[in-house]
């Protein structure tokens, strides 16, 4: 190992590359643990900076501002999974970067990842690789319509991915993604979507958060909930797995494991559909719901502290997103009993664009909100 594993002390500077909302929220737990933190990330309106000691305005590719920043901070993170490789290596010639280059590189290529994840022992959706149209024809022809074709990189919030249907054009829809290399899904036959936030420590402690089920609409997070309504050893197995991938990467810090949940012979069974090397949007609820919020727990992992408690302070708890318009009805939020509201300072609201979310615990007293109770925001 190139550096010390010795903690981080208090008062110390954390570098987080990215300036979105995740890395807002990593700086303000930070700050609440009394580090600082400096921001990376070109673009000027970053919503970070607003809560940030020192901030960095330059390109993912100026090596000598990468350099700068390293120097300047005692541990580097980020905020996205998409770090380019040679960012990654000039951050981490200067100071550790956590989680470090095994994470991303798992990661950031949809098929890499997949086959990491098969290579574990742990089910994914049956996949192949697919490079050219021909191959797609092929593919297609093995996993049959309807498939899910992805771009292997720089896929998100359901960007980067169409749908083989029949009557689909193969060509067509290989085009449609800009001809890239991609890979080829089955779909799952999901009875719901769950997630598993947990973290590791320097030291190889791991901590899960509860299990949490999450409805995405037009392939962005909408909702998510905890505890998921999984069975006790559904949701055991999902922290294994979770633990297996930690393990087998090394990792430091705090991930989310995106897993299907479906009925195989008559019992649930998981596939994991998604490794994110970082804080994750359906964790947020943990702000307000747990002691240790996932930004803290992150925080305390990549500074070499302990790891800190993940139990439900309720019985549930539920979070939303506040999506593009959605976001303007926060002063109605701010009326809303039990409701903690989160607004990201954005200033441009753009459809799909995340601009908040609010999370609501269910009282150990009470049974979890009907369906058509949970949302405060539903007849506004
Ligand atoms: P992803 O970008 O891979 O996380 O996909 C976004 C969403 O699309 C997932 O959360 C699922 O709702 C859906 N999805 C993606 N892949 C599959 C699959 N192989 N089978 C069924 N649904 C999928």
């Amino acid at each position: 190992m190139p550096f010390s594993a010795s903690p981080m002390e208090p008062g110390g500077i954390i570098g987080i590359l990215g300036g979105g909302q995740l890395g807002r929220m990593i700086a303000m737990a930070a700050a609440r643990l009394g580090l600082r933190s400096h921001v990376y990330c070109p673009d000027p309106d970053s919503p970070a900076f607003d809560v940030c000691a020192e901030k960095t305005v330059a390109a993912y590719e100026d090596e000598a501002a990468l350099r700068r920043f390293a120097s300047s901070v005692g541990v580097v993170t980020y905020e996205f999974e998409n770090v380019p490789a040679r960012t990654a290596e000039v951050l981490a010639q200067v100071r550790p970067v956590r989680p470090d280059a095994a994470a991303l590189a798992a990661s950031q290529d949809r098929l890499v990842e997949k086959e990491f994840v098969a290579s574990l022992g742990i089910a994914t959706a049956p996949f192949l690789a697919v490079d050219t149209a021909g191959s797609l024809a092929r593919a297609v022809a093995q996993l049959g319509r309807p498939s899910i074709l992805k771009t292997r990189r720089f896929g998100y919030d359901g960007k980067g991915q169409t749908v083989v249907k029949e009557g689909t054009d193969l060509a067509v829809a290989f085009r449609s993604l800009g001809s890239v290399p991609c890979i080829l899904e089955g779909v799952v036959p999901f009875e719901r979507e769950v997630s598993v936030v947990a973290a590791r420590a320097l030291d190889g402690a791991f901590s899960a958060y509860p299990v949490c089920e999450n409805r995405h609409e037009h392939g962005i997070l909408q909702r998510s909930a905890a505890p998921a309504a999984v069975a006790p050893a559904t949701a055991a197995q999902a922290v294994a797995i979770a633990r297996t991938i930690a393990d087998a990467l090394g990792y430091v810090g705090v991930l989310a494991v995106e897993m299907f949940v479906t009925r195989e012979n008559g019992a649930e069974a998981l596939r994991v559909n998604e490794i994110a090397p970082r804080v994750h949007n359906s964790g947020h609820w943990t702000s307000d719901a747990t002691a240790c919020s996932q930004f803290e727990q992150h925080v305390r992992a990549i500074c070499g502290w302990p790891l800190g408690a993940t139990a439900l302070l309720g019985a549930g708890v539920e979070m939303e997103n506040l999506v593009g318009a959605a976001a303007s009805g926060w002063r109605r939020l701010l009326g809303c009993e039990g409701v903690a509201l989160h607004l990201y300072g954005k200033a441009e609201e753009r459809p799909g664009r995340k601009m908040g979310h609010w999370t609501r615990i269910v009282p150990a007293s009470c049974d979890k909100p009907a369906d058509d109770e949970r949302n405060p925001d539903a007849t506004g």
